[in-house]
């Protein structure tokens, strides 16, 4: 296992002093440093296969198209997806919720029905409900936090109606840090005829995701938060949902067939790829998720743990650790 000081020597940035004073960066959770490899592997990119992807037939592209791809399967693994169709990369995660809203949202939401959130959601997991409630008459409904910042449970049967087409909620808060039972709830939300997103991206770089067990519908990351770039994001979506939903933005890529008056959109996951994407940021991403599994999931499965108390490091008997514990 590697020691605090090794993973602290990956990051060159801390490397730097401020005030003639070494660095301890504490603001994770707003977004991450990055590591050698993270910045390597894009450097690698443009200047050795830089090339737009599914497009060109020469080495470079081919090259680029199978990188590119390659990372789709290591997300489709991270997360345990069932199918790379799964799969979508957005800019991030405020980009995933956008797109579910503003797609399946607006197709699936009408008059009358209810979006059910939480008190503990960050902005871009409430304004995008917002707008599309008063878009189409629906109303905003609110999972309430008990003072000691969890959610308070047992207001789910009285709000998860069958109105409720939608309960979006965070896996971990940023604000409180806590820890929220995703399972309980999706299996909850699901028994009510309710679809469910999950908002990951605190929790992503500190627990396993396991989309098929937790069984939600969608679940919104972004690679800044895990030791990756900015401006990548990922929205995993089950296949079936996924291909009733019509696409979000138009253009390159996102098409099958284009003619002067209309088109047809491409398969899963291209649909919602339109125009040229992050390619270095996407190969950025990959090599930020093998960073994230080399130090392992045991750090941030503490053995009763319901909170993420930081989102920092800290040294546990000599080995590195994520800072997690009961909130006390
Ligand atoms: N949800 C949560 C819980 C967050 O902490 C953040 C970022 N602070 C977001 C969503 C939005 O992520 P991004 O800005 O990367 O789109």
């Amino acid at each position: 296992m590697k020691s605090l000081q090794d993973i602290r020597d990956e990051f060159p940035i801390l490397r730097k002093q401020v005030h003639g004073k070494p660095i301890a960066y504490l603001d994770s959770a707003a977004t991450t440093q990055k590591p050698q490899a993270v910045l390597d592997a894009m450097t690698m990119f443009y200047q050795n296969t830089n090339a737009n992807v599914h497009r060109g037939i020469y080495q470079f592209a081919e090259q680029a198209t199978k990188q590119y791809e390659a990372v789709r399967e290591r997300v489709r693994q991270f997360v345990r997806a069932r199918r790379v169709q799964e799969v979508i990369f957005t800019r991030g995660t405020t980009e995933s919720i956008n797109l579910v809203a503003a797609t399946w949202g607006q197709s699936a939401i009408g008059a009358g029905d209810a979006i059910l959130l939480t008190e503990m959601e960050h902005h871009s997991n409430l304004v995008p409900w917002q707008q599309l409630a008063q878009r189409v008459g629906a109303e905003l409904r609110f999972v309430p936090v008990t003072d000691d910042g969890r959610l308070d449970l047992s207001s789910l049967s009285t709000l998860l109606d069958e109105r409720v087409k939608l309960f979006a909620f965070t896996a971990s808060s940023n604000v409180l840090g806590t820890l929220n039972p995703v399972k309980e709830l999706v299996k909850k939300a699901h028994a009510a005829g309710a679809l469910v997103l999950v908002d990951a991206a605190q929790f992503a770089a500190h627990g396993p995701i396991d989309v098929e067990s937790w069984d939600c519908d969608f679940l919104a990351m972004s690679a800044h938060k895990m030791y990756g770039p900015t401006g990548v994001g990922i929205l995993y979506g089950k296949q079936k949902v996924l291909e009733a939903m019509p696409p979000f933005l138009f253009g390159g890529d996102m098409i099958l067939e284009v003619k002067k008056h209309n088109s047809t959109w491409n398969e899963l996951p291209y649909k919602f790829e339109a125009g040229t994407p992050n390619i270095a940021g996407v190969i950025g991403f990959g090599a930020s998720l093998a960073f994230l599994e080399s130090l392992g999931w045991d750090f941030s499965t503490r053995t009763g743990a319901d909170r993420l108390c930081t989102h920092g490091f800290w040294e546990d008997q000599g080995r590195a650790a994520f800072w997690t514990d009961r909130g006390t």
